[in-house]
């Protein structure tokens, strides 16, 4: 790639961001928000409107004289396609470039095997891009999110626990199908993106999302990154072990975190002591009811947990906690003791000063934070880099 390509793609990206962000905003702003020259605001600004991307808009502040030209984010310019894949269903989600969602759809999916869920998943999408008469040139891609080990730098599914796949190319297998740049990710992963790009971390370098529900999940945002590992695992929090001598995990380990706090654990021990119930819904129904039994299964999960997010604090040192997944519905049961687990267990005072937020997740959520994938590339510099490196594929 030329050099020139390369600085273009990343000053434009910088450029975006601060107009996401900040807009509207005037170029005089934009260049000292970057740090980026007059003239290359100028530059690059005037191919972006080119591009459809951002558009001028007159107003602001004019204090008698000439009304500044202020830019704007083109919102609806170009879409994008979020997916959230289980092994049962896909949920998809179309958003403008401020992740609004502007239409959705769910697609059932009959088999887990890899080629009938391409099929099926590029159905849904044609038939979800037709019925809003959005052609393909207007949608910049696809991201997908599930859960597992992805090495998303190659959009490769190393492990899925829930579907089963070993080394599955799944970004390559559906673009192929679509013809449009498909990229994969560890759902909580895009969650978190989602967060650092339009949510309560847009303005954090560090902070942590914990998600709790049929899982435990873990995304990790160090200075301004997504963390991710060697292998693209980020963070398996759910799978650290907490009591050797535990209950066998949906991994083939004792003990896991996920083991001992999840819902279908949780779920099972109030089954044990007699509790007639079947899903997450009845057992918090239980709790509301003032069942003892179900209160203290959550209060004995809300300790485990907060030991744990106490450790993930004492390593981290994160400014924000957001809190996030189905299991949140338990947080009036599970999260005093969370709380009370955390002050006790954090290493001298590094838990002073944390915000702690607790997001309720719909599905919207997770198939708009598999949309951020694709945002990514236009808004941030990493991600403009990781754009690149596909195109050129
Ligand atoms: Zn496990």
């Amino acid at each position: 790639m030329a050099k020139r390509d390369l600085l273009k793609a990343l000053n434009q990206s910088s450029i975006l961001n601060v107009i996401k962000t900040h807009g509207p905003i005037a170029r005089a702003d934009i260049a000292r928000t970057t740090g980026l020259s007059p003239a290359a605001v100028t530059l690059q600004t005037a191919e972006l409107i080119d591009l459809g991307l951002i558009i001028e808009k007159e107003e602001g502040d004019s204090r008698g004289g000439r009304r500044p030209i202020l830019l704007a984010l083109n919102a609806d310019s170009f879409h994008v396609l979020g997916v959230k894949l289980t092994e049962t269903e896909a949920i998809l989600a179309l958003t403008d470039l401020n992740a609004n969602v502007v239409a959705r759809d769910a697609v059932t999916l009959d088999s887990a095997q890899p080629d009938l869920v391409c099929d099926e998943l590029a159905q849904g999408i044609d038939s979800l891009l037709a019925a809003t008469q959005k052609p393909h040139q207007r949608v910049l891609g696809v991201g997908v999110g599930m859960a597992g080990i992805i090495d998303s730098l190659n959009g490769v599914c190393h492990i899925s626990p829930y579907q089963k796949w070993r080394d599955v190319p799944f970004a390559a297998l559906l673009q192929a199908r679509l013809h449009l740049n498909v990229y994969l990710d560890n759902d909580v992963n895009t969650l978190t993106r989602m967060e650092l790009l339009y949510g309560a971390g847009q303005s954090m370098h560090n902070f942590l999302v914990i998600t709790v529900g049929r899982g435990v999940g873990l995304g990790i945002v160090a200075n301004g990154q997504v963390y991710r590992g060697a292998r693209g695992a980020g963070a398996e929090f759910g799978h650290i072990v907490i009591d050797p001598e535990g209950p066998v995990c949906a991994c083939g380990n004792q003990g896991c975190l996920e083991a001992l706090v999840a819902e279908p654990w949780l779920i099972k021990q109030a089954q044990a002591c007699g509790v007639r119930i079947e899903t997450p819904e009845d057992m918090v129904k239980a709790a509301a009811a003032g069942n003892a039994e179900v209160r203290a299964i959550y209060e004995t999960a809300g300790s485990i947990f907060g030991r744990a997010v106490a450790n993930l604090i004492t390593l981290f040192n994160p400014a924000l906690i957001i809190l996030s997944g189905e299991g949140v519905r338990a947080s009036d049961y599970m999260f005093p003791a969370m709380q009370r687990a955390i002050r006790r267990y954090t290493f001298d005072d590094l838990d002073d000063g944390v915000q702690v937020r607790v997001d309720e997740l719909s599905d919207d959520s997770w198939a708009r934070g598999a949309a951020s994938l694709v945002l990514e590339r236009v808004f941030s510099t990493s991600g403009a880099l990781a754009r690149l490196d596909v195109e050129r594929r």
